[in-house]
């Protein structure tokens, strides 16, 4: 970009497309490529100049002759035996999820001639249906916190006395081993889990349901196994002492159950039919399909659909895990969704609240997973003292929280690969190991008992270790304790009750703990483990709040420091540190301590903490995970900077892959043989003259057909010979004379309904478009029917039938195109293509020139590679 407007940094070649089709620059190669390249060191077959121009693609017959930049002919093409289908790089698996609804003339029709039907007084019962399925959601996400919440409270309680036990019979040597039997159990249950049977479910799952609400198709994310996966595989890993906590997880578990909740009719059998090729010749009657085609089905399995209810899964996952049903609202708005509107927040606030309420309801009493009630004493503090000393606190929490980020990100490069089936268990192990060393080492080295005081009994809050019978120690009860009860107490440093309060926790105790704390979860955060990290940083925050203040309480006797309310000044800091989110922040600290008199307070510490992180890391940890996740092709909300100064001639794919409206069956399988693009623009071929040479030039863009699109109609084998008289189109076929309702006709404005066979496939094409990975296409399924056809076609087994003969065989994709395609000019701002096609949530957009002929293509990686550019 320094020597921008040079076309030739922003070649099209140097994206996605490179890695892709290039065998030179496939996998980190085609990075190294672009590297090298943008290095001034040009590299032959990788960077062959694509051309503005249309001609050479086709010939008069439409057969392709050269697909992309990679010399493929049609002849070469003819030669490929059976199954030669080339796999996608596995970088390049995560697809564009389409959240731009298709307009076809199937569906025009429909919509003109079969009006949706509104009975009970005006409504069809759409939108109460998914008023309940949000309902439905929040209940669910709560009773699964719920069950959460007990197995981990019993679980913790358990180890712990199984600990202490071991310490008191078999002496320091039997206690430790008693504990790491049981964490490294856990950790290996818990990341073989992982590992072998829901890859998708390590971590927290926050970036990745961030980055499927951006529009980015992430196979098995939200699945029924992910979901199994991350309710165990999340217990296991809290127990397992590592330091992780539950309510990133139950983000991903609230999204997780939306997405099942609102798919249950995904099954397998059109991916079994797919893998067969295999047409069962039967086609529901009108009345079968009137279910299958109504709105509500198609509607509830749409990608904007699902995008909602997956932002309002979300917002009660959050919900459900701090008792903070407005919290969890501001969270799926500032930091989950990249969409959002008047509808999403309501639906959202319905399922968060109704997440609330269940879990209220089932532990008799408003609070979430973690209760973090606290102090309540504003009126002791001297406000206008005390505010530069909880700057100064909130600045150095948020020191913290960047400087933990910054551990994150470098140690990202130290992990494991993901790739290898055991060496992330080992790491997991090793962590573990580290983390019950420091469990046992630290409180052996710095013990300090004091004596338990009596309400601590009845809580069976207090951890002895090697103390007196009666006491407990300090740094173990930190540490085997659960996190909820020791912030609980933290929080509650200084608070004067009736009969004196003495601080459970001394300066010295919470120092060793906070930076120990610090360690072991960056160590912990970036394991193959389901686990978040709301719950560290709360824990890191606090305890080292906690020292702040009762260090300027020891300095300033007379101003009534209560060290609790610079512990939630710590906690509230390195969260905003970490996340560098603002009002949901504030929100969830306020719902979850129910502290609204510290409101203010908690607004500094945020304001200073995000202002401070920043200076240490550019970005919050999502953003950094983000980031670094080569995969995903994540549009932030502004366009890269340069994006003004560039058109999109200079970011689009120049040599455009698309079809004819009428196109040869064999051509159709070819394109996708031997291309992975998802989208080709429909459009005729026209032949003039160049000079005294006859050419075939581009004609005027029509449409937009999908790769899913062409299945299902090959599928449907939606064939007509070549000679055969066409089927007029839904929209023209009362023009044919065949129509005898003239009533019906003209209400229709002239449109006769869609056959039910051409509802059939169009609802196939709607509902199960997005249901394949690349992968998974690539590996069997898609690959099967194609190659079953491609054979046909090349005649090297002509199985039977008329209708295997591709070659004379047309598709008419008009009929199921999207006529809505949307299209900008080549002067275009490239900033504007960006904002467009973020804020429509596109997934191909066209690019066209005076004359509508389409001469590029951008997609989702288009803009993402000028981004990697810019660094
Ligand atoms: P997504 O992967 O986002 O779901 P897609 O698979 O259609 O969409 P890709 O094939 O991954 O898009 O795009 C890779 C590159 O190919 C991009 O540079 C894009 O501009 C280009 N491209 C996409 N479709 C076409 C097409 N029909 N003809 C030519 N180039 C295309």
């Amino acid at each position: 970009f320094k020597h921008f407007p040079s076309k030739s940094l922003v070649n099209p070649n140097t994206c996605g497309t490179g890695a892709k089709y290039t065998p030179a620059l496939k996998g980190s190669l085609a990075q190294l490529g672009t590297k090298i390249f943008l290095m001034g060191v040009p590299i032959a077959s990788s960077f062959s100049a694509g051309r503005a121009g249309s001609e050479e693609e086709f010939s008069e017959e439409g057969a392709l002759l050269n697909t992309r930049n990679e010399g493929v002919t049609h002849e070469e093409l003819q030669e490929r035996k059976e199954g030669e289908i080339r796999p996608p790089d596995p970088k390049d698996v995560f697809e564009s999820l389409d959240y731009e609804p298709i307009e076809n003339e199937v569906s025009r029709a429909e919509h003109v001639c079969h009006p949706v039907r509104r009975h009970f007084y005006g409504y069809t019962g759409l939108t109460l249906t998914k008023y309940v399925m949000t309902i439905m959601i929040g209940a669910l996400t709560g009773f699964i916190a719920f069950i959460m919440e007990s197995a981990m409270k019993h679980g913790l309680h358990f180890k712990a006395e199984c600990t202490a036990w071991a310490l008191e019979t078999q002496g320091l040597g039997g206690g430790f081993a008693i504990h790491a039997t049981i964490s490294l159990s856990l950790v290996i249950f818990a990341s073989g889990l992982v590992q072998f049977y829901s890859p998708e479910s390590a971590g927290g799952g926050v970036t990745l349901v961030k980055a499927f609400l951006n529009g980015i198709h992430i196979p098995h994310l939200l699945s029924v196994r992910t979901l199994i996966a991350k309710i165990v595989g999340t217990t296991a890993g809290v127990l397992s002492s590592l330091a992780v906590g539950p309510e990133g997880p139950m983000v991903h578990i609230g999204a997780c159950v939306a997405a099942v909740l609102t798919t249950p009719f995904q099954t397998s059998s059109f991916r079994e039919e797919l893998s067969t090729g295999h047409d069962r010749g039967h086609y529901p009657s009108k009345r079968q399909s009137k279910w299958f085609n109504s709105r509500l089905f198609v509607s509830l399995l749409s990608d904007v659909d699902q995008r909602e209810f997956v932002s309002a899964g979300t917002a009660a996952g959050l919900a459900a895990a701090f008792g903070a049903p407005i919290g969890g609202v501001l969270f799926a708005l500032e930091e989950a969704s990249s969409f959002w509107n008047h509808k999403v927040t309501w639906r959202c606030f319905l399922c968060a609240a109704s997440a609330s309420f269940v879990l209220a309801f089932l532990h008799g009493t408003n609070t979430g997973l973690v209760s973090l009630e606290g102090l309540k004493n504003p009126s002791q503090v001297q406000w206008m003292q005390q505010t530069p000393f909880m700057i100064l606190v909130a600045g150095l929490s948020g020191l913290i929280g960047g400087i933990f980020n910054v551990l994150h990100s470098w140690l990202a490069a130290y992990r494991a690969p993901r790739s290898s089936p055991t060496a992330p268990i080992a790491e997991a192990v090793v962590i573990c190991m580290v983390t019950v060393g420091c469990f046992f080492v630290l409180p052996y080295l710095f013990m300090s008992c004091q004596d338990r005081p009596h309400d601590w009994l009845e809580e069976e809050y207090g951890f002895r270790f090697l103390c007196e019978e009666g006491q407990y120690d300090e740094v173990a009860t930190m540490f085997f304790s659960s996190s909820e009860e020791t912030i609980k107490k933290i929080l509650q440093m200084g608070e004067q009750t009736d009969g004196g309060y003495e601080d459970p926790f001394t300066r010295k105790s919470l120092c060793i703990f906070a930076g120990a704390y610090l360690m072991i979860m960056s160590l912990a955060c970036g394991a193959a483990v389901p686990g978040g990290l709301f719950m560290p940083s709360i824990m890191l925050g606090s305890s080292f709040g906690a020292v702040m203040g009762s260090c300027l309480d020891m300095w300033w006797p007379n101003w009534h420091i209560q060290p609790g309310l610079y512990a939630l000044i710590g906690a509230t800091a390195v969260l905003g540190g970490v996340f560098r989110s603002t009002i949901s922040i504030v929100v969830i600290v306020v719902e979850g301590t129910g502290g609204i008199e510290f409101v203010f307070t908690i607004i500094i510490a945020i304001v200073v903490s995000d202002w401070v992180a920043s200076q240490v890391h550019h970005h919050g940890i999502y953003e950094g995970d983000l980031d670094r996740d080569m995969r995903l092709a994540f549009l932030q909300t502004e366009p890269p900077s340069p994006y003004s100064n560039i058109m999109a001639r200079d970011i689009m794919s120049k040599k455009v892959l698309g079809l004819r409206p009428l196109e040869k069956a064999s051509r159709i399988l070819e394109v996708l043989r031997t291309s992975s693009h998802n989208g080709f623009p429909v459009f005729e071929c026209v032949k003039s003259l160049d000079g005294d040479e006859p050419v075939v030039r581009r004609g005027a863009l029509q449409g937009l057909i999908l790769r899913s699109q062409l299945l299902v109609l090959l599928k449907h084998k939606q064939f007509v010979h070549k000679d055969a008289k066409l089927e007029p189109s839904p929209s023209s076929r009362h023009l044919s004379g065949d129509q005898d309702d003239d009533d019906s006709l003209e209400e229709s404005g002239g449109l006769q309904p869609p056959s039910s066979r051409e509802l059939v496939i169009d609802t196939e094409m709607r509902t199960f478009h997005h249901r394949w990975d690349a992968q998974e296409r690539y590996r069997c399924k898609e690959a099967s029917l194609l190659a079953d056809y491609t054979c046909a076609a090349a005649g090297t087994s002509a199985t039977s039938g008329s209708d295997r003969q591709l070659d004379h065989m047309m598709v008419d994709v008009s009929h199921y195109m999207n006529r809505s395609v949307l299209t900008v000019r080549e002067e275009c701002s490239a900033a504007k293509v960006y904002t467009i096609f973020r804020a429509l949530g596109l997934r191909h957009m066209c690019v066209v020139d005076d004359l509508q002929h389409p001469v590029g293509m951008v997609t989702r990686k288009d803009l993402m590679c000028s981004h990697s550019e810019e660094d």
